[in-house]
């Protein structure tokens, strides 16, 4: 299986590092980005090799993924996310002449899309002999790692911050992962775990402090043009945490376009966030490179409460280059959001799903987009995974049914 890679370069200075070592972020503390040789590529693999390959789900991109060896793939059983367009709650969110298309994210496995970065960091963990990783995470990255973690046999050790929806910090456990609750926030999970490197050994897997989960997140975008029949939908609507999936998304459209496997206009990309954590969108208000920490971080679309990203001018220069914007929207409307397009689709988001979904009818509302336009929405967990309205409605068997009320 040839392996593409040519080096990594910091994503700020360019400088390039070797491939095949092990690495966090570059000397200047920024992220690190993969690059591949595509004209040695498109020299050899051409866009239909992609689509008749027989591979499972991501793994058919393997000529633009990192893992050099097939035996080190550690996978789960991933599959191609379904494109679901919303067709009841069209005139609710705003619709025009357009659509809504959902890509589901929840049929990966451990029911998030962070499945797909997890699963290349750890494919990358065992290529390069890592036997013990560490993740600070408010909740599907933990269970991820965890899962992929045990499938190859490494350790894991999970800290998360005690407000970590229960579910999460159960499945993490259930799955192989020593979890911790922290009484503190996500990035103080982080600078515990960097403070433990020495100490225990461990290899820390923070969002972009590891090369390699931005690569299995860029598959996001490779798949949707693939499903798209190579072309790319007006508006990318992206719930924004740590950014891994809105930069890895760009970086695959660019790739795409080098290699000539694509050539239409790119999507403006929309990076939305909840009001109760918005540093991305107060960045891009105020016009300004990076994000200042957000105090006082809350909201209920837990994966998208990140009060400080590593990623943040990448965040900002793809919204920039793509002419999109950044967006955020109510906890209130989130929620109501989950219950419409529940009801009318049959669909069950995740608040953060959710929250582009209110993204986009907010912005239809103020004349920001038209829905005249093809918008692709990503909803990157399943919402069985957070609460659901309780049901009150009981029948008595032993009275006499009263069957007017089920009419
Ligand atoms: C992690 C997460 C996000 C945010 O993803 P990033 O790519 O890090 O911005 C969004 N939704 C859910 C459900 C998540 O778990």
């Amino acid at each position: 299986m040839p392996c593409y890679v040519s080096h990594l370069e910091c994503s700020f200075t360019g400088d390039k590092y070797e491939a095949g070592e092990v690495h966090t972020v570059s000397a200047s503390g920024k992220p690190l980005l993969v690059s591949y040789d595509l004209d040695r590529l498109g020299a050899e693999v051409c866009r239909e090799d992609i689509e008749n390959s027989p591979e499972p789900g991501f793994w058919r991109y393997s000529p633009l993924l990192p893992v050099s060896d097939a035996s080190n793939r550690v996978s789960l059983g991933e599959v191609v996310t379904p494109l679901i367009e919303l067709e009841s709650s069209a005139d609710y969110l705003g619709v025009g002449s357009g659509s809504i298309i959902v890509k589901d994210e929840s049929r990966l496995p451990t029911g998030s899309f962070k499945a797909r970065g997890l699963s290349l960091a750890v494919s990358m963990a065992k290529e390069l002999g890592l036997s013990h990783l560490a993740i600070p995470t408010n909740g599907n990255a933990g269970s991820a790692l965890a899962a992929y973690a045990s499938r190859a046999g490494m350790t894991t050790t999970v800290l998360c911050p005690d407000n970590t929806p229960e579910i999460n910090t159960r499945e993490t456990l259930a799955q192989g992962g020593d979890t911790y609750l922290v009484n503190g926030l996500i990035g103080e999970c982080g600078h515990i775990i960097a403070d433990g490197i020495e100490r225990v050994g461990w290899f820390p897997v923070s969002t972009l402090k590891e090369p390699y989960r931005i690569e299995g997140k860029k598959t996001m975008g490779i798949e949707l043009a693939e499903q798209m029949e190579w072309q790319l939908p007006d508006l990318i609507f992206y719930p924004t945490g740590g950014g891994t999936g809105l930069i890895g998304m760009w970086k695959a459209f660019a790739e795409l376009t080098e290699l000539g496997w694509i050539d239409c206009p790119m999507p403006r990309m929309i990076a939305v966030q909840s009001d109760g954590c918005a540093p991305i969108v107060k960045a891009w208000e105020d016009g300004v490179e990076f994000a200042e920490f957000w105090e006082n971080a809350e909201t209920e679309a837990s994966g998208i409460r990140v009060p400080s990203a590593l990623g943040d001018f990448l965040i900002l220069r793809a919204v920039r280059d793509s002419g999109g914007f950044a967006i955020a929207v109510s906890d209130e409307e989130i929620l109501r959001t989950v219950a419409e397009v529940g009801q009318r689709d049959g669909f069950l988001m995740c608040p953060e799903g959710a929250a582009t979904a209110a993204a986009y009818k907010s912005a239809v509302d103020s004349g920001l987009i038209s829905g005249d336009e093809t918008a692709v929405l990503f909803n990157t967990a399943t919402g069985l995974k957070y609460s659901m309205p309780e049901v009150t409605s009981r029948v008595d068997k032993n009275e006499e049914i009263e069957f007017e009320k089920f009419l």
